[in-house]
């Protein structure tokens, strides 16, 4: 066989020779941009050129700094086409994160929105080795100012150069993209993907038993971007040329609603906090989810009481997802197997309500605390290892690679149990779990069960110190508009279905539970507000 390097070149390539009609439409405050394959590819093709023209050659980075739309899809493809690579930045980093991870990737250029110009406007003196800012056209077509030396219109640039057409051959193994992933403590740790890695995760996630994303879909990923490649969706999309649509500057639930049923969307993929937002808005507005054929939902837990929501009354596919930065990003999809179809209604959902099967060319071991593979039944907990094609090896350039990458496989840090159907189930995170009297509660569990009380629109458990048992459960909840149900009315409608010492003895009921920058529910924040007010408390109590 041909030694045929794995490159996202293949899939750029195709796309212009057999979709150059299908349409990617982008969301502007003021309406919609539409554009073509034909014409993205075109202007990919430009951009390569200008990039170029300002110095960028193999082996440099270009920074985005930008919401989803197809002009970002268009940097993704021109920096890695170019033999360069592209680095997403979560743009809901703080100022002193973002210029640490700039200056650890040592990014030459950035582009940035118009809109998000006063975000990464004070950041740009402390970057040290970006050369050239390109500033993309606002809604009104202006663009802003930010003061920096070499600063350049992104439309200019790519109107202006001529087209990069002789593609460098380029080596499977090199980086074609770059996203960091926020450390518990420390300064974010970079991943870099390899053109490999992403040409085989965009097959993966391509396939039925998977997202099936195909030709005939319309894609709406509303995961972010700058998030691990929107968990490699706008890769596939494009391969297998899919129409895409991007939410465009600061999209809301309205905004997302307003896409997939004005714009044909068939599938889509998010944070269950969005999806959560979704279901809130359609309970309201009494409308359907048009077109919408499947959900992929990942990140954290789906609750099962979501899953059954969009399945049952919207008529939606629902697949639940699992993955992490690390893996390119999805490594498990929770779709049912021949012969569960038939199975009772709640085993039917508690399938789907776990993280689901392996996706095809990955390895995983669920290990103990000595290294030993925990059997599968389905209540054993172990640390979930993997390894495999699209698995980083190491965090760029950092010294913390050695504590995670070890002996050819990658640790998680989730705990989770496999059942004999081969599901994996994700029981917490190591640092969330909470440990009461020596025995583990897992805060998902408690997460979900709880939000399937009708009045409950979020909930987040932490781990508080407690002098009896070590640590016991806290549920922080957020009532849905206009309820006023109490403490004990919401333990009590979960109290059926965990042993009675994982019941939560405190409610904390807040108006919003804070987010990290990749939109799950910030533990630590949590942690920061009410373990050290229980201890303040507790320091007060003179019993
Ligand atoms: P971060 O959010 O920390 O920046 P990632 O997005 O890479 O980084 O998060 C990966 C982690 O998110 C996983 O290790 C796991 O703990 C959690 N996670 C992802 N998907 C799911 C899911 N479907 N169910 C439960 N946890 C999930």
């Amino acid at each position: 066989m041909m030694d045929y390097p794995l490159t996202v070149r293949t899939i750029y390539q195709r796309a212009q020779a057999l979709f150059p009609g299908r349409q990617l439409v982008t969301r502007l405050p003021g309406g919609v941009r539409r554009t073509t394959y034909g014409e993205w590819a075109e202007r990919v093709a430009r951009l390569a050129g200008g990039l170029r023209d300002l110095g960028v050659g193999p082996g440099d980075r270009v920074a985005t700094f930008c919401w989803n739309h197809d002009r970002h899809l268009e940097v993704y493809f021109a920096a890695a086409l170019m033999g360069a690579s592209y680095h997403t930045l979560n743009i809901r980093l703080g100022g002193d994160q973002l210029a640490y991870i700039v200056n650890h990737a040592k990014d030459k250029v950035l582009v940035c929105d118009a809109e998000l110009a006063p975000a990464i406007g004070p950041v740009l003196p402390g970057l040290d080795t970006v050369e050239h800012v390109l500033v993309l056209d606002g809604d009104d077509g202006q663009r802003p100012d930010l003061g920096f030396g070499a600063e350049h219109g992104y439309e200019d640039l790519v109107e202006r150069s001529a087209p990069m057409t002789a593609w460098p051959e380029l080596d499977e193994r090199q980086t074609a993209g770059i996203c960091y992933t926020s450390a518990t403590t420390g300064n974010p740790k970079g991943v870099a993907y390899s053109h490999r890695a992403l040409y085989l995760h965009s097959l993966v996630v391509g396939l039925v038993d998977t997202a099936a994303i195909s030709e005939r879909d319309v894609l709406l990923p509303i995961v972010p971007m700058f998030h691990v490649n929107a968990w490699g969706m706008p890769f596939a999309a494009t391969w297998f040329g899919a129409g895409q649509v991007y939410g465009g500057p600061a999209p809301t639930p309205a905004d997302y609603l307003r896409l997939i049923r004005d714009e044909g969307v068939t599938v889509s993929a998010g944070v269950p906090t969005v999806w959560l937002g979704i279901l809130q808005l359609l309970e309201s507005d009494g409308g359907d989810l048009g077109p919408l054929q499947r959900i992929i939902c990942g990140g954290s837990a789906a609750p099962v009481s979501m899953i059954r929501a969009y399945e049952e009354r919207h008529g939606v596919e629902f697949v639940h997802a699992y993955g992490m930065t690390e893996a390119t990003p999805v490594t498990h999809f929770s779709r049912l197997k021949s012969g569960m179809d038939d199975l009772p209604v709640e085993a039917r959902y508690g399938y789907k309500a776990k993280q689901g099967l392996l996706v095809p060319g990955l390895e995983q071991r669920v290990v103990d605390a000595d290294g030993d593979e925990v059997p599968a039944d389905g209540k054993s907990m172990g640390e979930l290892r993997l390894r495999g094609p699209s698995i980083a090896s190491e965090y760029l350039d950092d010294p913390r690679s050695a504590q995670t990458f070890v002996d050819g496989w990658y640790h998680t840090g989730d705990v989770a149990t496999v059942d004999q159907a081969g599901y994996l189930h994700v029981v917490d995170r190591t640092k969330d779990l909470v440990k009461s009297g020596g025995e583990w509660i897992s805060s998902v569990e408690l997460e979900n069960a709880l939000m399937g009380h009708p009045e409950v629109a979020q909930a987040a458990v932490i781990a508080v110190p407690d002098e009896r048992w070590g640590e016991r459960p806290l549920a922080v909840v957020v009532r849905k508009p206009g309820s006023e149900v109490g403490e004990a009315e919401v333990v009590a409608s979960v109290a059926g279905k965990f042993p009675k010492w994982w019941l939560p003895e405190r409610v904390e009921f807040v108006d919003e539970i804070p987010m990290t920058a990749t939109g799950k529910f910030s533990k630590r924040l949590l942690r920061e507000r009410f373990v050290s007010r229980l201890h303040e408390e507790e320091g007060s109590d003179e019993r």
